[in-house]
């Protein structure tokens, strides 16, 4: 008796439930938030530009709404490279950018973006995210009030357009090369004068012979920037950038302040952004190089002397940049460890495999 009469209790609040959750959306409001994001291109600039409206866009749609972000590009709200500083200060939520451009604030967040002869795309992607690369990440941004998420990778990028010859290491003394990241302090050490310009400052520069050389991406992005307008020599391979991708960063406390829902939709977001710009890079480069190769310019391979020299130079660079801050050693020698074993194995996979193809 006790209980028929405790389970006809139960079914009457179980009932009245139901009730509540479907009346849920009508009568419970939940918080709405307004962001603001600050990226380091011109606005909607493909494919990075795009891949940061990406992420709010679907943050807006996967969150019924909750989270809107405004975005804006380099130069709109702040300039190009003071978006991380904007972001740390809570000025902005979310920035959209690379990670070797804040070298100066911390050595290993070069690490993040690219290596020098170091992993592909897929290999960075597999030490991020099962590696423990995502983890150092985390751990080195953390000390800067964010949360980086990768946010758009490149592929293997070209060497860079030059507009006088480089036939020996020796044609690098004196040349002043638009190069950032650790690829630039290899440049430098060959004897060439590295500056750091955002995309939208490079054609000018170049064009008026205030440097001798820049690189940027590789065919997508450096038709959209116009360089094979200032200059005709376009070098490969892109040594220094082999692996390159861009970040998305959060204001820490900004998103611990949202319900964890939202807080996967934001990583869930900066991932669709992530995979579709690597797809971009691929399926256009090849259509823009064709393009770019009928105003005369000349495609060269960077010579073999050139590669071998960069790549001792580069261990030298690696080294003495670990040896620059605790965080920076950590990092170095776990991508370093990873990279070992990945590429044994790549040695019999990707490598066979494109050996096969261009017999
Ligand atoms: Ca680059």
């Amino acid at each position: 008796m006790e209980r028929r009469r405790f389970l006809a209790k139960a079914g009457a609040v179980t009932a009245a439930g139901a009730a509540a959750i479907l009346d849920a959306p009508n009568v419970i409001a939940q918080p709405r938030y307004r962001w603001r994001m600050a990226t380091s291109w011109p606005p909607k600039f493909h494919p990075p530009g795009i891949a940061a409206e990406m992420l709010a866009k679907l943050a807006e749609q996967m969150s019924g709404g909750r989270l809107h972000i405004d975005v804006y590009g380099a130069g709109e709200l702040v300039p190009a490279f003071e978006n991380f500083e904007a972001c740390r200060q809570g000025t902005i939520q979310v920035g959209h950018s690379a990670a070797y451009y804040w070298a100066g604030k911390e050595p290993a967040t070069q690490w993040f973006t690219a290596v020098p002869f170091g992993l592909n795309t897929q290999g960075t992607q597999a030490w991020l995210v099962s590696g423990g690369g995502q983890k150092l990440y985390d751990e080195l941004y953390s000390g800067f009030g964010l949360v980086p998420r990768r946010g758009g990778p490149t592929g293997v990028q070209m060497g860079g357009w030059f507009r006088k010859k480089i036939e020996t290491t020796a044609d690098f003394k004196g040349l002043k090369m638009r190069i950032p990241g650790l690829g630039g302090k290899v440049v430098a050490k060959a004897g060439g004068t590295v500056t750091l310009l955002p995309v939208g400052d490079i054609f000018p520069s170049l064009e008026r012979g205030v440097i001798d050389a820049t690189e940027w991406v590789g065919p997508l992005q450096d038709e959209r920037a116009g360089f094979h307008k200032a200059a005709k020599l376009y070098y490969y391979p892109g040594w220094h950038e082999p692996g390159t991708a861009g970040e998305f960063f959060f204001n820490k406390k900004a998103y611990d302040s949202l319900p964890v829902d939202i807080q996967r939709v934001l990583d869930a977001a900066a991932q669709v952004a992530d995979v579709w710009s690597l797809a971009e890079h691929e399926a256009g480069n090849a259509g823009a190089l064709e393009r770019i190769l009928k105003h005369g310019v000349q495609l060269i391979r960077f010579p073999d002397g050139v590669l071998r020299d960069f790549r001792k130079l580069s261990e030298d660079v690696l080294r003495e940049e670990a040896d620059k801050s605790q965080f920076a050693k950590k990092v170095h020698e776990h991508y370093e460890k990873f990279k070992k074993q990945w590429l044994e194995y790549s040695n019999l996979s990707e490598r066979a495999y494109y050996h096969m193809m261009f017999a």
